[in-house]
């Protein structure tokens, strides 16, 4: 098995952050590495800390989206700005995600899947920011690894 890459590296910690998310029908999960390839934090999306869902809560797919802060959002709250240089996402950033990750002054975007709603590509091409897809990883669907 070969060296696992930066951006592999980065994805398959947003992988396992995206396992805590408490959102039934998405769960995305978001890593950031500084300019040394260290980890800074990890993040997934879910309600506000410490907010308890009422029962039912989770049983409306559309109206439980509003409520619904966003991975990248998250992760930006656990940095400052410049310092930051690689985000890898679950999923494209939206593009009030992609938006706050400009503000962040994030170089590097990584993501596994597609999301064709997202003005990401358009913005990263415009503001000079790579944004690219990694979904070759280590880790699987399953929980389980791959690659022995
Ligand atoms: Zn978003």
């Amino acid at each position: 098995m070969s060296r696992l890459s930066i951006p592999r590296y980065a994805m398959a910690l947003a992988h396992v952050a995206s396992l805590r998310s408490e959102d039934p029908y998405r769960q995305v999960g978001a890593a950031a590495l500084d300019f040394d390839n260290r980890v800074i934090a990890t993040a997934y999306n879910g309600l506000a800390p410490g907010f308890e869902a009422p029962p039912g809560f989770w049983d409306d797919r559309e109206s439980r989206q509003k409520f619904m802060l966003h991975a990248e959002i998250n992760l930006c709250s656990l940095f400052r700005r410049g310092e930051v240089k690689l985000v890898a996402s679950t999923t494209m950033p939206c593009t009030a995600c992609m938006q706050t990750l400009c503000a962040y002054g994030v170089k590097e975007i990584y993501y596994r899947d597609a999301y064709h709603a997202s003005d990401a590509p358009e913005i990263a091409a415009l503001y000079g920011i790579r944004l690219e897809q990694v979904s070759d990883l280590p880790v699987m669907e399953s929980g389980g690894m791959a690659g022995e």
